[in-house]
């Protein structure tokens, strides 16, 4: 039977912002080419993660947020100045209306250039979305996985969802996609589950990558009751298996080593314990078009003004020179005090990790 084209979203007829292609590339004042965009499609979610926001979160109201026709024109403008990677985030993308065409628009600029889409979901919704992805275009997917434990995943999310996120990698697979695990590791919470975690996700076929928690945005909890160092980690999954450097990159800050044992890659995201900054090439844009220079940085450019500006072009432009001058050297996350404010008042959830 003939492959069925995807249907053209109305999306489509919208120009791209005009950002010329003889643009220069976006090169910072520390010599970081920034070829990858995060781009936040919404703040809210279905879960509630507890290192990740409270239960009772406030989302930002709805006319805050960028249009998805405002979103596309963002991803264009940033895609004409050297963009090659665009991942979609949030709060959960998944639950945005419309999501589907929007990344089907994006997916029409994959090999003109755009290399890669993709995105980072907790999968509650993937089962049904699995298929367009792959149709989309998207070849690889991060789910975010803390515990394979009902019980615990329902404690930590706050949801009583981790059939459905299984139900989604499931159908992932099934669709030709390649999914991550993004495991958060917290102290006391999925510590002593971790080696399960990762020979599950090895013998099903992922990579699996730890990530340390970040003090982003207040939650119930003290950030340093939720902090497991990986370097400790690492010293213990090295007493039980073998654990070799391996050279592969994603294009992100995980460094990855091969488990022999498993025959699995397992990649360590570490802000604390091993600073990785001076490599650094990614922007990221709120779903109201915030753009954050640096995750751990308060420094912020406004896009949406310059969207919704009388000349998008020149003011989107400018605003994309500005991000570059104001991108600071490294993050300054802290993680060594009891009881201390948030390093940052935002959440996870806005930028989208
Ligand atoms: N909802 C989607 C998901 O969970 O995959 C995408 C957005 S979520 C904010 C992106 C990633 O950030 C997830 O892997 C999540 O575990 C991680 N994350 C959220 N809050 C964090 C925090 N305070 N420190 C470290 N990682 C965090
Ligand atoms: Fe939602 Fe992702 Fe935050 Fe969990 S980590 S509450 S799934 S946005």
């Amino acid at each position: 039977m003939p492959v069925q084209p995807p249907r053209q979203p109305d999306l489509l007829v919208l120009p791209d912002v005009g950002v010329s292609p003889s643009a220069p590339p976006l090169i910072d004042r520390f010599q970081r080419r920034i070829t990858y965009l995060r781009l936040s499609v919404t703040d809210r979610c279905d879960l509630r993660c507890a290192y990740c926001m409270p239960e009772r979160m406030t989302f930002l109201p709805k006319r805050e947020v960028l249009s998805l026709e405002e979103l596309y024109q963002l991803a264009c403008g940033f895609i004409a100045r050297g963009v090659t990677k665009l991942r979609l985030t949030g709060g959960e993308p998944l639950v945005r209306r419309g999501i589907i065409d929007l990344i089907a628009a994006l997916g029409r600029h994959l090999g003109h250039g755009l290399e890669e889409l993709t995105l980072t979901t907790n999968a509650t919704r993937l089962a049904g979305h699995a298929e367009a992805l792959a149709r989309a275009g998207v070849r690889r997917i991060n789910v975010s996985l803390d515990t394979l434990d009902r019980a615990r995943f329902a404690r930590l999310t706050r949801r009583d969802a981790l059939p459905q996120v299984l139900d989604g990698i499931t159908a992932a697979r099934r669709a030709g996609l390649t999914v991550k695990l993004n495991v958060v590791a917290l102290k006391g919470v999925n510590e002593a589950e971790l080696p399960e975690i990762i020979a599950w996700g090895h013998g099903e076929g992922h990579d699996v990558t730890l990530i340390e928690v970040m003090p982003l945005g207040d939650v119930e909890e003290d950030r340093l009751d939720q902090y497991l160092p990986l370097n400790e980690v690492r010293a213990r999954l090295a007493q039980r298996w073998s654990l070799t450097d391996s050279d592969h990159r994603t294009g992100g800050p995980a460094r990855y080593v091969t488990i022999a044992e498993t025959g699995g890659r397992l990649g360590f995201i570490t802000p604390h314990t091993g600073n990785f900054c001076s490599g650094c090439n990614r922007l990221r844009v709120t779903a109201t078009g915030q753009l954050f220079p640096c995750l751990g940085g308060g420094e912020r450019v406004d896009l949406r003004a310059a969207l919704r500006s009388e000349d998008p072009e020149a003011r989107l432009s400018a605003a994309l020179d500005e991000a570059l001058a104001i991108k600071p050297e490294r993050h300054h996350f802290r993680m060594d005090a009891r009881g201390a404010a948030p390093a940052l008042a935002r959440h996870m959830s806005l930028t989208g990790g």
